[in-house]
């Protein structure tokens, strides 16, 4: 049997990984990002990495079938019985009709998909000022969200930096090659009345509160 699924939808910095740290501690999800496995990858110099980073560093997808056998892989792990809560897969029709036909396969579904609405110009303010941390990647910003100590993770104490898909240039790219999918994908779970819009231009708490009752209305779950 499958627990929850949660899918958390939003364009690239609509402030997904943020929410998605705060709603897996609080609900007692699986916390599962696809730009997180494919960075760790990266990093470790994976056949899987070195497949993913020229799609990354030009801001396009990374292809489907490399994408869905890393995510079926990682949710396999044992954590992921408790339910999990998806950050940025599916980020196509492609990806969302595998996953549904996986999920039902196991007598599972997609429960509430959650879509954390940011106008665009916000976006390029966010993404140029976002710090991540080395060891988990959690988000920062230069204005919005400070760490206590200037360079430091407040949660791990590693060195925060700015991703390389964060440069000026590329943020336009994977702008203009993400955001028609992202609206194809927020179609299809409007279409199977999961979709849940919540405004993502206010603060990080209000946002957080909005997503908590979304998933309360659909799950039970309360944070
Ligand atoms: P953001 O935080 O800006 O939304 P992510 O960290 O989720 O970005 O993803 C970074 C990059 O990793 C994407 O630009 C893309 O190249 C790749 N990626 C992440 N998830 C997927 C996916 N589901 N399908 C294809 N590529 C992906
Ligand atoms: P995503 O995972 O969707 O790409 P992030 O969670 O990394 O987005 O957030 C993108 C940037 O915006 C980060 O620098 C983060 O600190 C900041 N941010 C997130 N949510 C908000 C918010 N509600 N208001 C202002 N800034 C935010």
């Amino acid at each position: 049997m499958i627990g929850n699924v949660v899918v958390l939808l939003g364009a690239p910095g609509a402030g997904k990984g943020t929410q998605a740290q705060i709603l897996s501690e609080r609900l007692g999800l699986a916390h599962v990002a696809t730009g997180d496995l494919f960075r760790a990858a990266v990093r470790d110099g994976t056949p899987l990495g070195l497949t993913a980073k020229g799609y990354m560093d030009r801001g396009e997808l990374v292809p489907d079938s490399v994408t869905i056998d890393m995510l079926f892989e990682r949710l396999a792990r044992p954590d992921a019985a408790k339910g999990i809560l998806l950050d940025g897969f599916p980020r196509n029709t492609a990806q969302a009709e595998v996953l549904d036909k996986a999920l039902a396969e196991r007598g599972g579904k997609v429960d509430v998909a959650p879509y954390i609405e940011v106008p665009e110009a916000d976006l390029v303010a966010r993404l140029g000022g976002r710090w991540i941390c080395r060891a988990q990647g959690h988000p920062y910003h230069e204005q919005t969200k400070k760490p206590l100590v200037p360079g430091v993770c407040d949660v791990d104490g590693s060195e925060l930096y700015q991703r390389t898909d964060d440069q000026p240039a590329t943020v336009q790219a994977r702008l203009r090659q993400q955001l028609g999918a992202l609206d194809q994908v927020v179609g299809h779970y409007r279409g199977h009345e999961v979709l849940a819009t919540v405004d993502g231009s206010q603060p990080i708490d209000r946002v957080t509160d909005g997503l908590l009752a979304a998933i309360a209305a659909a799950t039970g779950r309360q944070g």
